[in-house]
């Protein structure tokens, strides 16, 4: 293994931080860079405050100086960057940010890890850039495959395929060795309560309504945060420079379903009164505008070519995801503490 440090972008955040966790499991010497934005929340890397392989440090993808200057200081052999706005409800209320830290953020990126790589012999080097099924859009039948058309709905998923293309490029046109994943929708511990399985999960236990968009019946393969991990460490030490690879279960589930299996297991874990299932808590809401009807994804090349496969069932995972947030009530007070009344209009919507 290489001694030099991963640079970790965005790593406070729910996938970074649990990639982190990961990283530092497996061996690794650690930067975390994150701009500790709402939903970046230090509590999520609390246990490595005094790990020697872990180190912390605040500020932007896009602050150029900053990143040279932990370029120069650190060497980092990898960067993976997980630094993002990422909300798609937030993205229609308000784009802009959205373009600085998915775009002009992934920008900066580049162009400093070019300058850095074209100095040094690194011929180990990779920047992994971590990405989102979103970007192909809504599909019907078949499932997205790396050679599927962009087509992205969202501002959100616009931004990201934006910074998918620049990846591209700067590999094709300055070689650096790029590699960039799309991944499915991710859930797991850490995540932060304005998605969809968390923001049921609490919603539930205050006895508030849960709002479930539309018809609920969009389709998305849901994959365990943990299952995300291991594809991220198998890409960056095996996978190709220039190469895209997706990272999916193949297992399609409408969100109405995701409802009702939590509410299942909730109803077994922390019954209600009265007999009551949580489930009678669902209110549909107006439909969010522009939402994609259905995402699936094909992992073929992933596993094929890297021999990753997904560990974890949907429905165990949803039960561990659920007890954590049952076992964590201080997790959830520190990182709602932070709002402001403002944020805590999108909040409750569901993500
Ligand atoms: P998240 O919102 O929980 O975390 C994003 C992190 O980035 C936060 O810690 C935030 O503070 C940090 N950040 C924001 N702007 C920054 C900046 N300018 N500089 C440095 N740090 C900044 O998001 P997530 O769900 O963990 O997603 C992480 C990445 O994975 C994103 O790029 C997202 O597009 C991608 N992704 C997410 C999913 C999913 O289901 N959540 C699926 C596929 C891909």
């Amino acid at each position: 293994m290489n001694k030099r440090p991963i640079l970790v972008t965005g790593g406070a955040g729910f996938i970074g931080s649990n990639f982190v966790h990961h990283m530092v499991s497996a061996g690794y010497q650690v930067i975390t860079l994150d701009a500790l934005s709402y939903a970046g929340n230090l509590e999520n890397l609390r246990s490595l405050e005094n790990n020697p392989k872990h180190e912390f440090v605040e500020g932007s993808i896009a602050d150029e100086a900053l990143i040279k200057n932990l370029l120069v200081t650190r060497e980092p052999s990898a960067v993976i960057n997980f630094a993002a706005e990422s909300h798609v409800d937030r993205s229609i209320d308000s784009p802009a940010a959205f373009i600085e830290t998915n775009i002009v953020g992934v920008f900066v990126l580049l162009e400093a890890f070019q300058h850095y790589i074209a100095t040094r012999d690194f011929a180990d080097f990779r920047f992994l850039h971590v990405s989102t099924d979103e970007v192909y859009g809504s599909v019907d039948t078949e499932a997205f495959h790396e050679n599927s058309p962009y087509a992205p709905s969202s501002p959100y998923a616009a931004s990201k395929a934006a910074a998918d293309h620049l990846s591209r490029a700067w590999h094709k046109t300055y070689d650096l060795p790029t590699i960039i994943t799309n991944c499915s929708n991710n859930y797991g511990p850490y995540q932060f309560p304005e998605k969809l399985i968390p923001l049921m999960i609490i919603k539930a236990l205050r006895e508030e309504p849960l709002p479930v968009y539309g018809d609920g019946k969009q389709q998305r393969d849901w994959i365990h945060v943990s299952d995300h991990c291991r594809a991220l460490q198998t890409v960056l030490t095996t996978g190709r420079p220039g190469e895209t690879y997706n990272v999916g279960c193949g297992e399609d589930v409408e969100n109405i379903h995701v409802v009702r299996t939590l509410c299942s297991i909730l109803d077994r874990l922390r019954p209600r009164s009265g007999d009551q299932s949580y489930f009678d808590l669902v209110a549909y809401v107006d439909d969010r505008p522009g939402h994609d009807q259905r995402y699936s994804v094909n992992a073929n090349k992933l596993h094929k070519e890297l021999g990753w496969r997904p560990e974890i069932a949907f429905k165990a995972g949803l039960e561990a995801t659920i007890i954590w947030y049952l076992e964590n009530e201080d997790w959830i007070a520190s990182v709602q503490s932070d709002y402001s009344g403002e944020r805590l209009g999108t909040f409750n919507r569901i993500g």
